[in-house]
């Protein structure tokens, strides 16, 4: 197993890198770039702005090698689907797929001021909650768990960057099977 990482004009290596490293500690694996092509175009929609993320999905499964690895993709725009107007990321459940946006992470959006540390935070958070997905992880009622559901970034904000004790067991007898 392994987790192919597809960043998607997403232009910021060392940031990149930082986020594989944790990655790798956490879910104990080897992180790979795949460089592959998507022509963004098909799956953006002209009057919202937005990058439709289920699109997105269908793409990794279409193109990247079949194996048992998770893809994770990683994107500067903001992200829709046809039934919700934005979302920080989403994942195939117990499947390979998943994608998140940095879009909704920097505080500049908010009318704050930019926060490297803080943006790297939510984006090892968001990254670890839509893989936890993958690997067949639901939502977690723990507030402080990264796999608690949040919709808004001050509810994203309070969770931790790890698993809660349930998680971690539940995750763990996943990985052990
Ligand atoms: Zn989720
Ligand atoms: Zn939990």
């Amino acid at each position: 197993m392994q987790i192919y990482l597809i960043p998607l004009d997403f232009e910021n290596e060392e940031m990149l890198d930082r986020l594989a490293i944790s990655l790798k500690q956490i879910f104990k694996t080897s992180i790979n770039y795949l460089p592959i092509e998507i022509n963004l175009q098909n799956g953006w929609s002209q009057e919202r702005s937005q990058l439709n993320s289920t699109w997105l999905l269908s793409q990794f499964l279409q193109k990247a090698p079949r194996d048992n690895s998770k893809i994770l993709g990683v994107t500067v725009y903001d992200l829709f689907t046809p039934i919700l107007t934005f979302l920080f990321g989403e994942a195939e459940f117990k499947g390979r797929a998943a994608v998140f946006s940095t879009y909704r992470f920097q505080d500049e959006i908010y009318g704050l001021p930019a926060n490297q540390e803080k943006l790297e935070s939510r984006l090892l958070k968001e990254a670890i909650h839509e893989l936890g997905h993958t690997f067949g992880l639901h939502h977690c009622r723990n507030f402080n768990c990264v796999m608690h559901s949040s919709t808004y970034i001050e509810e994203f904000d309070f969770k931790s960057e790890t698993f809660c004790e349930n998680c971690t067991s539940v995750f763990e007898a996943i990985r052990n099977k």
